[in-house]
C-alpha cells in the first residue's frame, strides 16, 4: 500500500542527489554516452535528465516503473558480481512515489518516441511525440506528498554541493560518458569523453588539479591499482578531493584514506588533505558483501596488503629518495 511503499522509497530517495544518482546510473546502464542533468532554481521543482541511451520499449514502461522490476538482475548469484549499476529494480518506482514524473523515450526500433506521465506510481498510456533515441526523465514536485519536503526548502547550497559530489563521482568513473550538469543555464560540471585519463579528469576537476597529478599503477594477482595522486602543491582544507573507486564505483574506505594521508603528513600543511583519484579493480569475491550495496563504505578482504602497497607507491612518487 501507499504508506509502505513511501517508507520503502525513503530508504533510497533521501534527497535530490540520490534521485540524480539513480537516474544517471540508469542512463549509463542503458549505454548512453551523453547525459544532461538540468536543475531548476528551486531544486525540488524539477530535475530533468536526458540521455542518448537505448530507450525503453513502449511495452516495458509499466514494468520499468514497478517495484522490483529490473531488467538487470538474472540470478541471485549475480548479487556477488554486479556489473551494472542498477540491480534492485526499485529506483524508478521509489522516485515516482514521491514526485510527479514524466518520461519521454524512444528505442532505435520504434518509429516514434512516447511520452508517459507517472502519477502516484501509475503510468499513463503513451502519446507518440517526436524525439531522438534515448530517454528523458523529468521529476517534478519532489517530496510533494511527504513531510521531508519542508526540510529541503532552505537548504539549496548544501543540496547543490551534494549533487555536484554525486555527479563528480559518476563522471570520474565513466571516462567514456559525457555528463553535463547545469542549473538555470549555468554549467556546474561538464565532463568530456577522452582517451586520455588526465584530460578527462581535467574536464571534471579543473586545470589546477589536473596539472599537479602524478600517475601511479600497480598490478597483483588479485587486483589492479591505477590512477593519480597529487604532488605536494595540492592540498585541501577539506577531504573533498580524495577519490577512490573500486570496480568502477565511488566508495569510501577509511583505512585506505589513512594510509595515503600518512604519506603526505610531512609534505602538506597540518590538517590539510591530499588529492587523489584512484581506481582499484578487484575480484568482487574480495569485497565484503555484508555491507549494504547502497552504502558508500566498503571493506575488502585483503585490505592490509592493499594499504601497504598504496603507501609504498605514494611514498615512491612523493618522498625524496634516501641514500
Ligand atoms: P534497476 O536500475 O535496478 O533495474 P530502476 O527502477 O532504476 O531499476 O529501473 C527499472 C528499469 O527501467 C531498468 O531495469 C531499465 O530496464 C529501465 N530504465 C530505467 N531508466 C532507463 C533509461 N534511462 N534508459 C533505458 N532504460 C531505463
Ligand atoms: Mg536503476
Amino acid at each position: 500500500d501507499q504508506t509502505i511503499s513511501q517508507i520503502a522509497a525513503g530508504e533510497i530517495i533521501e534527497n535530490p542527489a540520490s534521485i540524480i544518482k539513480e537516474l544517471v546510473e540508469n542512463a549509463i546502464d542503458a549505454n548512453a554516452d551523453r547525459i544532461s542533468i538540468r536543475l531548476s532554481d528551486n531544486l525540488l521543482d524539477e530535475i530533468r535528465i536526458a540521455d542518448n541511451g537505448d530507450g525503453i520499449e513502449k511495452s516495458q514502461i509499466t514494468k520499468a516503473f514497478s517495484r522490483h522490476a529490473t531488467s538487470k538482475l538474472r540470478t541471485i548469484s549475480d548479487l556477488d558480481r554486479i556489473t551494472s549499476l542498477g540491480f534492485r529494480g526499485e529506483a524508478l518506482a521509489s522516485i515516482a512515489n514521491i514526485s510527479q514524473m514524466e518520461c519521454v523515450t524512444k528505442t532505435a526500433e520504434s518509429d516514434f518516441a512516447y511520452r508517459f506521465t507517472v502519477e502516484k506510481g501509475v503510468v499513463s498510456r503513451g502519446k507518440p511525440v517526436g524525439a531522438p533515441v534515448g530517454t528523458t526523465m523529468i521529476v517534478r514536485d519532489i517530496f510533494y506528498n511527504t513531510p521531508v519536503r519542508k526540510k529541503f526548502l532552505n537548504t539549496t547550497t548544501k543540496e547543490i554541493r551534494r549533487i555536484v559530489e554525486v555527479v563528480e563521482l559518476l563522471a570520474l568513473s565513466h571516462q567514456d560518458v559525457s555528463i553535463h550538469l547545469s542549473r538555470n543555464q549555468k554549467t556546474l560540471l561538464h565532463s568530456k569523453v577522452s582517451d586520455d585519463k588526465i584530460n578527462h579528469i581535467y574536464s571534471i576537476l579543473g586545470k589546477d588539479i589536473a596539472k599537479n597529478l602524478l600517475p601511479i599503477s600497480f598490478d597483483t594477482e588479485s587486483y589492479k591499482i591505477e590512477g593519480f595522486i597529487g604532488n605536494n602543491l595540492l592540498h585541501r582544507a577539506t577531504p573533498d578531493r580524495e577519490f577512490l573507486f573500486v570496480n568502477g564505483r565511488g566508495v569510501k574506505n577509511s583505512d585506505i584514506a589513512r594510509a595515503i594521508r600518512k604519506v603526505y603528513r610531512s609534505l602538506i600543511p597540518l590538517n590539510h588533505y591530499p588529492v587523489y583519484v584512484l581506481y582499484i579493480t578487484i575480484d568482487p569475491i574480495l569485497i565484503d558483501v555484508n555491507i549494504h550495496p547502497q552504502k558508500q563504505t566498503i571493506r575488502l578482504s585483503n585490505e592490509n596488503q592493499l594499504t601497504t602497497i598504496l603507501e609504498r607507491l605514494a611514498g615512491e612518487k612523493l618522498l625524496p629518495k634516501r641514500e
